[in-house]
């Protein structure tokens, strides 16, 4: 997903800001391992096919960590953060009626739409400093138009069958789809300092939709139930909020 830089940065009192600059340096030694590959793959003749101002990707549901969301929401405006609440509620509506996941994940890139914090007269990513993992390690070993929503649904036979050679003949991807797999992989430290330091602070890790956790880690009673290690605590407060759904959020 790409995007120009934020310039707000987490504000330096925050209760879990050395939970903030774990994840901020897993974020940092990412960025400089996938530099090095992408260079890698070009000497090779790769093509990595992301451009600024490409957005096909900014309408896919997004998992991160609780870790994750804090630092994403401790840079963000209240507008932001409104939209974002706005788009947790959304996510949650899907999420209760969907009957599957194909079905909540095609909702979500057709009805519900792109980020909030994607700018739509620029293609930029207003949180881009402090954007989640899943959009750090999204590339795309194949044209963008693949990523967009509705192309490889309206394929044709033909088309599926070329599509499945180009993407097996491709040494980046994982032979399933057309997204770069060594990028993927490359992010799994991040989840896994994540992990850790949740645990660490906490004694409990909270996983689950990106914009549901950036709101709900502002609210004060939700988050002394997550620094207290109560996770049902933390529940249900999510459920007196309207934003607890056990398919898209994993607490304990
Ligand atoms: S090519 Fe695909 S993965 Fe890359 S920025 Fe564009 S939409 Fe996202
Ligand atoms: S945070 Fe939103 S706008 Fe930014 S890259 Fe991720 S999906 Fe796109």
């Amino acid at each position: 997903m790409t995007a120009l830089p934020s310039s707000a940065t987490p504000h330096a009192s925050h209760p879990d800001q050395n939970l903030m600059d774990t994840v901020a340096r897993a974020y940092a030694l990412y960025a400089q391992q996938a530099g090095s590959w992408i260079q890698r793959f070009g000497r090779q003749g790769g093509t990595v096919h992301c451009r600024s101002g490409c957005v096909h990707c900014c309408d896919f549901p997004v998992r991160c960590s609780l870790a994750e969301a804090l630092l994403t929401a401790s840079a963000l405006s209240p507008e932001q953060l409104d939209a974002m609440q706005r788009r947790a509620h959304e996510v949650i509506a899907n999420a209760k009626t969907a009957q599957s996941w194909d079905e909540y994940f095609q909702r979500h890139r057709r009805d519900i739409g792109y980020c909030p914090l994607l700018d739509r007269q620029t293609g930029a990513c207003t949180a881009y400093e402090v954007r989640p993992t899943r959009c750090r390690d999204t590339f795309s070993a194949m044209n963008a138009r693949f990523c967009q929503v509705g192309t490889l649904e309206g394929l044709n036979r033909r088309e599926q069958a070329e599509y499945a050679r180009e993407v097996k003949a491709n040494p980046a991807t994982d032979g399933l789809s057309h997204y770069i797999a060594p990028l993927e992989d490359l992010s799994e430290p991040i989840w896994s300092e994540a992990s850790r330091a949740m645990q660490g602070r906490w004694g409990l890790e909270v996983w689950g939709d990106f914009w549901v956790l950036t709101t709900l880690s502002q609210d004060g009673a939700f988050m002394a139930a997550v620094r207290a290690g109560q996770g049902s605590r933390a529940i249900k407060r999510a459920r007196a909020l309207r934003l607890w759904n056990a398919e898209i959020l994993e607490i304990g």
